[in-house]
C-alpha cells in the first residue's frame, strides 16, 4: 500500500527514514539498560543518549548540554510555558498568539482559568504578526512570550529573530514553538537568541513519542515532570530508542536541509502552480512567499474538504482539511479563521505538506486526483459551475 500511497501530509507526521529505524533498533533488543545504570549495559545507553543530544543540537545551533529530551512537541511546549511562568508571583502575564496549535492554546486556556492573564496576538490575513503590536503587549509582568515559527496549516513563518530581539531588549523570555520548522529551514538559536525552542522527532522522519526542548545555558529552568534524569530536568526513564532515533533524524536531516528549498519546494511549487491554472477558484491561502518550502494550503471554492479528503483517500492521497469534525458538527480551522476567512472558504481548503520522501513522479499524480476530486465535488454542489464559470 505505501508504495502507491501519495503522502502529502508531512506536516501531520512522516515516514520513519529506514535509517533511523535501523539505528534504534539495537536500543529495542539486546541493549535494553537504563542509562542511570553504572555497569557497561547502562553506560552503553547513556553514551547513546549523550551521541543523539550532540547531533540534535547539531541541527539547531546549541550546546549539547542546552538539550532536553521530552516525550513529545507537546511537552516540550508546556515544559517551557511552565516553566516560565511558576519563577515568580509577579509574573502571571503571558502573550502568545491566536493562530498557535492546540498545545499552547488549550495550556493557556488552562491557564487562564487559573488567575493567569493571556494576551492573544492575532494576525493579518496573510497571517503575519503585527511586531508593533507585541512591542505594546510585552509588560513589566510578562513571564513569557510564546509564538510559533511555522505555522502547522499554512506553513506561515513568523519573524523569529525580530521578535528574540525584541524580548531580549524588554528580559522578557522568548519560547518559539519550532516543531513545523526544524528540518525544512536553517534554525541557529545562537544566532537567533531565543530562550527556549521546541522539536519534535515524527516531524522529522523519527517516530512518534519523542521530542526535544532547547533551553539556553543563560535560563533558570523550573521542570514540569520532577525527577532525577535529564540532569533533574526532566524525571523519567529516558526512551533511549526513540532518543536515539531523533539524533540519527537530525543528523539526516542537517544533511537534507539544502534539499527542503530546493527539491521539496520545486515539489510544492509544481503542484501549487499546477492547481492554481487548472482548478478556477483556487486561492492560497497564507503568505505565498514567507512560508515554509513544503507547505501548500489551498481553498477551492465550492467544496467541503472534508469530503475531499474521504474521496482523495479513495484515490491513495493523504492530506489534511481546513477544518475538523468533532461530535458531528464541522469546526473551521482556528487559523484560517484568524486570519479573518469566512467559514466557507476555511471550510473549502485542504493542506498539503511535502517532504524529502516525496517523488517526482508522484507530483502530476497528485495534481490529477486533486483536479478530479474539486470537479466532483463541484458537479455534486449547485454553487460550484456558477463559481468555476466566474472565477475561472
Ligand atoms: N506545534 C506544532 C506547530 C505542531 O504542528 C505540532 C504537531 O502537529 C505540535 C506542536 C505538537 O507536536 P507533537 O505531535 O510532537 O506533540
Amino acid at each position: 500500500m505505501s508504495s502507491k500511497l501519495l503522502y502529502l501530509d508531512n506536516n501531520a507526521t512522516t515516514q520513519v527514514d529506514p535509517a533511523v529505524v535501523a539505528a534504534m533498533m539495537p536500543w529495542l533488543s539486546e541493549q535494553y539498560g537504563n542509562p542511570s545504570s553504572a555497569y557497561r549495559l547502562g553506560k552503553a545507553a547513556a553514551r547513546a543518549v549523550a551521541h543523539a543530544r550532540e547531533q540534535v543540537a547539531a541541527l539547531i545551533g546549541a550546546d549539547p548540554s542546552e538539550i532536553l529530551f521530552t516525550s513529545c512537541g507537546t511537552e516540550s511546549i508546556n515544559a517551557a510555558i511552565h516553566s516560565a511562568s511558576s519563577h515568580s508571583l509577579d509574573h502571571t502575564h503571558v502573550i502568545t498568539s491566536t493562530v498557535e496549535h492546540s498545545a499552547t492554546l488549550k495550556l493557556t486556556e488552562q491557564m487562564a482559568k487559573r488567575g493567569f492573564e493571556i494576551t492573544r496576538l492575532g494576525v493579518d490575513s496573510q497571517g503575519h504578526l503585527d511586531l508593533a503590536k507585541l512591542d505594546k503587549a510585552v509588560r513589566t509582568d510578562s513571564a513569557i512570550v510564546s509564538l510559533l515559527w511555522a505555522n502547522n496549516e499554512t506553513g506561515v513563518l513568523f519573524p523569529v529573530q525580530k521578535i528574540a530581539e525584541l524580548c531580549h531588549a524588554k528580559r522578557v523570555p522568548f519560547h518559539v514553538d519550532a516543531v513545523q520548522a526544524v528540518g525544512k529551514i536553517p534554525v541557529n538559536v545562537a544566532e537567533l537568541g531565543v530562550s527556549m525552542l521546541s522539536l519534535s522527532g515524527h516531524k522529522l522522519h523519527a517516530p512518534k513519542g519523542v521530542g526535544a526542548l532547547f533551553i539556553s545555558k543563560r535560563l533558570k529552568f523550573n521542570p514540569l515532570l520532577r525527577g532525577s534524569q535529564e540532569s533533574t530536568r526532566r524525571g523519567g526513564t529516558e526512551n533511549v530508542a526513540s532518543i536515539v532515533a531523533m539524533g540519527q533524524a537530525a543528523e539526516i536531516a542537517r544533511e537534507h536541509i539544502a534539499e527542503e528549498q530546493t527539491r521539496v519546494r520545486r515539489f510544492r511549487d509544481e503542484f501549487e502552480q499546477a492547481l492554481l491554472a487548472r482548478v478556477p477558484g483556487t486561492e492560497v491561502n497564507g503568505d505565498p512567499i514567507e512560508r515554509l518550502p513544503n507547505t501548500s494550503n489551498l481553498s477551492f471554492e465550492g467544496i467541503e474538504s472534508e469530503g475531499a479528503l474521504i474521496l482523495l483517500d479513495e484515490r491513495g492521497m493523504c492530506c489534511s482539511a481546513g477544518s475538523a469534525c468533532t461530535s458531528g458538527s464541522v469546526h473551521p480551522s482556528h487559523v484560517l479563521k484568524g486570519m479573518g476567512m469566512s467559514n466557507e472558504r476555511a471550510r473549502a481548503s485542504l493542506r498539503f505538506s511535502f517532504g524529502r520522501l516525496n517523488r517526482a513522479e508522484e507530483i502530476p499524480k497528485a495534481i490529477d486526483a486533486v483536479v478530479n476530486v474539486v470537479t466532483k465535488l463541484r458537479s455534486l454542489n449547485p454553487a460550484g459551475p456558477v463559481i468555476a464559470s466566474t472565477r475561472g
